[in-house]
């Protein structure tokens, strides 16, 4: 099999509702995403729902949302539709029925009667044996056959050739694995719903998928889709086995702590949507450069499938502020502004855009993620509580009366206080403090010029006023 298509490039995400989708899942989803647009292809959302025991409620629209915040709406799915619906597997479960009849006349699928129970013994003695369990095909052998109209389930029947399954893998080269090494893995269960197994096949045969691009926790499963499409003479798709995000030492999965939470909330805690694409792309996939941040355009054109990585990608949420604080500052002010909606102090509520607009441009340069704004700006908007025990308190007078005929510019303010400190036999940065601290209520702020010169003449002055009476 090649790694070459000529089919027009229509690949898909296919998770499950069975818990939260965390960031790892949607890198998956990105880089499928990523290279149906490279392609100018479809990007095909499809929920794998026939495992009913592990359905979580909510799972799916938080999946659904989860595409929505990252900007990587699908083209096609169950919420989009398209011409290859439905994209629920358990509204499909006639084309698996009929799909699985098909098999099971052409002696590819069997029937099997077997109680969990014989099953079960039969795990335990291959456990014991210290071997992998196969079923030993005993409802094949004359006699051992059910009545067709007793619960049963359909078995694949991995053929005795070829002796070997390979496939050309887009990311991890050539793989093959011995036949005699597979299960008759089941492909439908008793209740009619098919296995993950045999719905996945038929699905991505049926929604003209040309690309499966999966984590690499799926490559055992591989050979059993491949041995399915040879029994239904269909053409497989290419598999490109992604791989797998870890915690950021790289020896374990990724956990809570380390950062497995949704893309929901992420742009809760105030990361941009472009930044966790960019860092979520950076998970198994680099484009051979030294390049750290990407914009979405950027990533579109360079991201190729020879480019991602075999071996796992660590995940490093420290890497994630920086680059979110990178990201950030590429923007102009004005450009940022109306993406800080809801992230200022409830105090700017009033304050008119223009003095936003001068506020973020004091602190743009610190910000990390969009929750640290009230932080950073709160003075602006607040006063704040008059700090006792100022060091040099009895200078704030003269400051007052020196900054009282400024006319406010960063010029006029840096000539006057440096001219003060002189008079005062200060050191500037001694009184350049004691001013931040009177006027800011803190040690670290923006530069003192230009937060005077935002606060303004009159804030200012009340200010000073209130640091020296208080
Ligand atoms: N339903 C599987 C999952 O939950 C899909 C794996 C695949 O992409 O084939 O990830």
């Amino acid at each position: 099999m090649s790694n070459t298509t000529s089919q027009p490039v229509r690949v898909r995400f296919a998770p499950s509702p069975t818990g939260l989708l965390h960031i790892g899942g949607m890198r998956s989803a990105l880089f499928n995403w990523l290279w149906a647009r490279h392609n100018g292809g479809v990007f095909v959302l499809r929920l794998e729902d026939t495992d009913r025991t592990r359905l979580v409620e909510g799972a799916a629209e938080q999946i659904y949302a989860s595409h929505d915040a990252l900007g990587i709406t699908p083209d096609e799915g169950p919420v989009q539709g398209g011409a290859y619906g439905p994209y629920v597997q358990s509204e499909r479960l006639d084309l698996y029925r009929e799909h699985a009849d098909r098999l099971l006349a052409g002696g590819a699928l069997y029937r099997c009667w077997c109680t969990p129970e014989r099953l079960d013994a039969l795990r335990q003695t291959a456990q014991k044996a210290g071997q992998a369990f196969k079923y030993d095909r005993h409802c094949l052998q004359p006699g051992n056959q059910g009545d067709p109209a007793a619960p049963h389930v359909l078995r694949f029947m991995i053929p005795d050739a070829p002796a070997t399954v390979g496939w050309d893998d887009a990311v991890r080269g050539h793989l093959e694995v011995a036949s005699r090494e597979l299960d008759d893995f089941v492909a439908l269960k008793a209740d009619g719903f098919p296995t993950y197994h045999l719905a996945n096949v038929i699905d991505d045969h049926l929604m003209a998928i040309s690309h499966v691009m999966r984590a690499d926790e799926w490559l055992p499963s591989t050979p059993k889709h491949l041995l399915l499409f040879a029994a239904f003479a269909w053409e497989p798709p290419i598999y490109a086995h992604l791989p797998a995000v870890l915690g950021p030492t790289g020896n374990k999965k990724l956990s809570k702590r380390d950062g497995a939470k949704s893309v929901t909330e992420y742009l809760e805690e105030g990361y941009l949507p472009e930044a966790l694409r960019s860092f979520l792309a950076s998970l198994g996939w680099n484009d051979g450069s030294t390049q750290e941040v990407y914009t979405t355009p950027e990533l579109i054109t360079n991201f190729t499938l020879d480019r991602v990585q075999k071996s796992p990608a660590k995940f490093d949420q420290e890497r994630l502020m920086w680059l979110n604080g990178v990201m950030m500052r590429q923007y102009a002010p004005s450009e940022l502004l109306p993406r800080l909606e809801g992230w200022w102090p409830p105090a700017a509520a009033n304050a008119p855009a223009s003095y936003r607009l001068a506020v973020l441009g004091l602190v743009q340069e610190r910000l990390k993620t969009l929750a640290e704004l009230p932080e950073l700006t709160d003075f602006f908007f607040t006063d704040p509580t008059p700090p006792a025990g100022l060091e040099h308190a009895d200078w704030l007078p003269q400051i007052a009366a020196t900054l009282e005929s400024s006319n406010f510019t960063e010029a006029d303010l840096e000539t006057r206080l440096r001219a003060l400190a002189n008079t005062l036999d200060a050191k500037p940065g001694q009184l350049f403090g004691l001013i931040r601290q009177a006027i800011t209520g803190r040690t670290a702020a923006p530069g003192l010029f230009e937060t005077l010169h935002v606060l303004g003449h009159g804030v200012s002055l009340r200010r000073l006023q209130a640091a020296s009476t208080g």
